[in-house]
């Protein structure tokens, strides 16, 4: 089998819900790989709120789709190589990452509708059923709107909410907290994230004014570059530690794990080189007792979930558009179960290819 064309392209897909008042719409860099036997795979790169989507695609179509035209794709582990080390002046971080892993998504989802196995059994899979956590809580919303989210998620069977404590005022976002975990009245757990805004001294304040609530997890605590600081965050704070969504490889997650940084790790496969590279993560994270929560683009990450012992949760985040995806998974009884369909197990629609695309 050889790859005879890949395809790609940006979509600017609108958000819904009250999600708007804060991305307004993030945009998809897509690849469609074709081979002479007819089998295609499809993979995309989610970027939240579109910034730099266009420079992924260019890397994608001029770096990325010439590394793979002609190869036979069945070759993932090799292909992933050349990919990686196609401009060794360009580490694959950032903006040459998310291009990378829209064509290693791609390339898995052809090799599994080659062999007619959806991905998590084309791994060994470990589970069908993947629970999820309900993720939202932004900083834009009123107390209101935090707790109307948490219970559309509840009422999904969902047992766990995630919210962001963006407010300047340490006590503020307390207040916000105590609210949501007064209206939940213990039927959900939750999780908070600070999305990297505060240094050492301050997020171990943040962190002691929560304490009390039994959280899940404290995301995201410093600057994800900054090891060190997460470092010293982690040998103080009570509450375990999640984050990886701004992490790369399996060389910055190994940094991560010896220095005990997190408990929760959280790959994003559109970011972190893709399904290989998570998948190493993830085998790495079982190594150090740790659980892997891969972040967001829940709809391909049950794969991942689905085939890891230490798969932990998806981040379920309800925006995408009805007219998105051919099927969309339906989340019941606070699960996932992933279902028989060859490859990751997702297609975007004719229509919302031709209605979004922006490149
Ligand atoms: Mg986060």
């Amino acid at each position: 089998m050889k790859i005879t064309a890949v395809d790609t392209c940006v979509l600017t897909i609108p958000t819904r819900h009250q999600m708007a008042l804060q991305f307004p719409h993030h945009k998809f860099v897509v690849a469609e790989v074709s081979t002479d036997a007819g089998v295609r795979g499809m993979g995309y790169s989610q970027v939240f709120n579109g910034g730099g989507a266009e420079a992924v695609h260019a890397y994608l179509e001029t770096r990325l789709k010439p590394a793979l035209l002609g190869e036979d794709p069945t070759y993932v582990e090799r292909l992933w190589e050349k990919m990686f080390r196609v401009d060794m002046g360009i580490k694959k971080q950032g903006v040459a990452a998310y291009a990378l892993s829209a064509a290693d998504i791609a390339l898995w989802d052809l090799v599994a509708k080659a062999a007619k196995l959806p991905l998590h059994k084309l791994w060994g899979a470990h589970t069908d059923v993947v629970p999820c956590y309900g993720s939202g809580g932004w900083g834009k919303y009123t107390e209101k709107d935090l707790i109307a989210e948490a219970e559309r998620y509840a009422a999904q069977g969902v047992k766990y909410y995630k919210m962001k404590i963006h407010d300047p005022d340490l006590k503020g976002n307390r207040k916000r907290v105590e609210a949501v975990h007064r209206a939940l009245g213990g039927k959900m757990r939750m999780m908070v994230d600070v999305n990297q805004r505060l240094d050492v001294l301050t997020t171990l304040r943040q962190a002691a004014l929560l304490e009390e609530f039994d959280l899940v997890w404290y995301e995201e605590p410093v600057l994800a570059d900054d090891f060190s600081a997460l470092q010293q965050v982690a040998e103080k704070i009570k509450i375990p530690i999640a984050t990886g969504e701004n992490n790369f490889t399996r060389w910055e997650f190994r940094d991560l794990i010896e220095r005990r940084g997190a408990t929760f790790l959280m790959p994003d496969v559109c970011r972190a080189n893709g399904y290989s590279e998570t998948m190493r993560i993830g085998r790495l994270a079982a190594a150090h007792q740790l659980q892997v929560s891969p972040h967001v683009a829940h709809e391909i990450s049950l794969p991942v979930v689905g085939a890891l012992a230490n798969g932990f949760l998806v981040e379920y985040m309800d925006w995408h558009p009805d007219d998105l995806f051919e099927e969309t998974p339906q989340c019941r009884d606070g699960a996932f179960r992933i279902g028989d369909r060859p490859g990751h197990g997702i297609a975007i629609t004719r229509e919302a290819l031709r209605r979004y695309r922006t490149t």
